[in-house]
């Protein structure tokens, strides 16, 4: 798993998708950036995701609202006072950590030993079964699991309730120490507000606190009636809009998958109250269809049903995505009631409701939330992608499997040598599919290597232009996936992609 996950990060940074944020100073921690061929990819992950719920539905509409929105928006949503994680400071190596990241691992060494006893056993009973061998490790094994379930339910009902100092206690009986240093010198459990802050202003005196918003929610919740107005909305209707975010995490791991400037894409949909519950049910099914339509194995996905609601939910779900170290959140799916649109009526002093037509009443809609990070999303085509085969010859290759549909470069157009006419004619191909498509040219090398460099680049399609291209206009289009060789017309290229790479 580990292997497989430095592999990701690796070829990720070799092939021009993702690069560490300044690098040449050695990096910042949990920033990246998106190198030629990520942009793309990111690009085309957003567009997806933007013809599927916004060009897709006659009944949502896309914005794109400032990054910056008056502090008092923060007070009203809860993020001033609540959008905290639990934070502990060793005092012997100055390093700071997330509480319940240090339990949760904790936790994850008893799994790791579960399934090393599970192993150890497997083998030993494969040459001859002792009963009482198998009750004692069966205990074991029991005893570890019952010590997992007790410590995160201890956890997360103490996080619940901000018993900060049960958290430290907890911690103190399970005996974790610093990951670093081993040392168990920890100061207080403390919450830790994740909004970064900034000011807006010349003067030190007269500048007003801003924060850079954590989520790209409350743009368009401020926004609510503005768009059911200009826009003559009619309820049920969505708001989607996609957008930078930040976080100042704690815990900054996992390559792109926990950052603190990251990308949302989030749709708030606007409903009848007490039709929250059917309207709940349509977008767990639609997102999910979403996440299939892009081909990537439906045993990767699975939902994972919220038991502990946040205070303005009445249910919610995450999209899980087995990411290279484990089942972990890429989607959410909120039923946000009227929480968010009743707050800013409280602190704005100006009402958000609508009229009802049909009903000839006013009321304050609920709700419904689907929110993805976009650089989750990315790491979750990119890795799932990201194959060796072993071939007949006994090589191996590596491909990236990318859904045609999000590949940055849909074909490559290679001349088989670099004389002969060949790269003319190539070239002029380039210059016919770049009307429609991101195409490369590519002409150093044997074929072959450019075969092999295009494949671990995910680009779907080569197309070789021989010396039988003089005479017949016929050129040679192989399939990434299959491999696969087929003689066709120049002519009919266009439409022979078209078919792959269209939605
Ligand atoms: P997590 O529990 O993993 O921190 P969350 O529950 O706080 O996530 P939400 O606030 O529901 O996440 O945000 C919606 C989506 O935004 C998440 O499903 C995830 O895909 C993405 N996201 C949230 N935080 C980050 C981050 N720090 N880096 C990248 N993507 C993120």
């Amino acid at each position: 798993q580990d292997d497989q996950f430095k592999k990701v990060i690796s070829h990720a940074k070799e092939y021009g998708y993702v690069f560490q944020s300044s690098e040449i100073y050695d990096g910042l921690s949990a920033v990246y950036d998106y190198a030629q061929n990520g942009a793309e990819l990111k690009k085309n992950i957003r567009d997806y995701w933007w013809k599927a719920m916004v060009q897709m539905h006659d009944n949502i509409v896309g914005i794109d609202a400032a990054i910056f929105m008056h502090p008092t928006t923060w007070k009203a949503s809860g993020h001033v006072d609540a959008f905290n994680d639990p934070l502990i400071d060793n005092k012997d190596s100055k390093k700071r950590y997330r509480a319940d990241v240090l339990i949760e691992d904790y936790c994850a060494k008893l799994e790791a030993k579960i399934d090393k006893e599970v192993d150890k056993a497997a083998k030993r009973f494969g040459d001859a079964f002792n009963k009482a061998e198998f009750i004692s490790t069966n205990q074991r094994v029991l005893g570890y699991q019952e010590k997992i379930d007790t410590t995160l339910s201890r956890m997360a009902k103490s996080l619940e309730k901000e018993d900060l100092a049960d958290v430290k206690a907890l911690i103190e009986e399970l005996e974790i120490a610093d990951p670093l240093t081993g040392s168990r010198n920890w100061t207080d459990v403390k919450q830790f507000n994740l909004m970064f802050g900034t000011k807006l202003g010349a003067s030190a005196e007269n500048a007003m606190d801003l924060y850079l918003r954590p989520e790209t929610a409350q743009g368009i919740f401020v926004n609510f009636l503005n768009v059911q107005k200009s826009g003559r909305m009619k309820i049920p209707f969505g708001i989607a809009q996609t957008g930078k975010a930040f976080r100042n995490e704690i815990v900054a791991r996992q390559f792109i998958f926990r950052m603190r400037e990251f990308e949302q894409m989030e749709m708030q949909f606007f409903i009848k109250p007490g039709t929250q519950a059917e309207w709940f049910e349509h977008w767990k099914e639609t997102r999910m269809k979403w996440h299939l339509s892009l081909g990537m194995g439906e045993d990767n996905y699975r939902f994972h049903d919220h038991e502990k609601l946040a205070h303005y939910a009445d249910a919610a779900t995450d999209i899980e995505f087995k990411f290279p170290f484990g089942f972990k959140e890429l989607e959410g799916i909120h039923s946000r009631t009227d929480f968010d649109l009743k707050q800013h009526e409280e602190y704005s002093g100006k009402k958000l409701q609508y009229f009802d037509h049909e009903d000839n009443a006013s009321y304050t809609p609920y709700v419904l939330e689907t929110s993805i990070g976009l650089d989750r999303m990315f790491l979750a085509v990119f890795s799932n992608s990201l194959v060796e085969e072993e071939l007949d010859n006994n090589t191996t290759r590596t491909v990236l499997k990318l859904p045609a549909v999000l590949a940055p470069v849909k074909a490559a157009i290679l001349p088989l040598v670099k004389k002969d006419g060949l790269p003319e004619i190539a070239k002029q191909i380039v210059d016919d599919l770049k009307w429609d498509f991101n195409v490369d040219y590519d002409e150093k090398d044997a074929v072959g290597r450019r075969y092999r460099r295009q494949d671990a680049n995910g680009t779907p399609f080569c197309i070789t232009v021989d010396h039988d291209t003089l005479e017949d206009n016929t050129v040679t289009i192989r399939h990434r996936d299959t491999m696969e060789q087929q003689r066709v017309k120049i002519s009919d290229l266009r439409d022979l992609i078209k078919q792959e790479v269209d939605v």
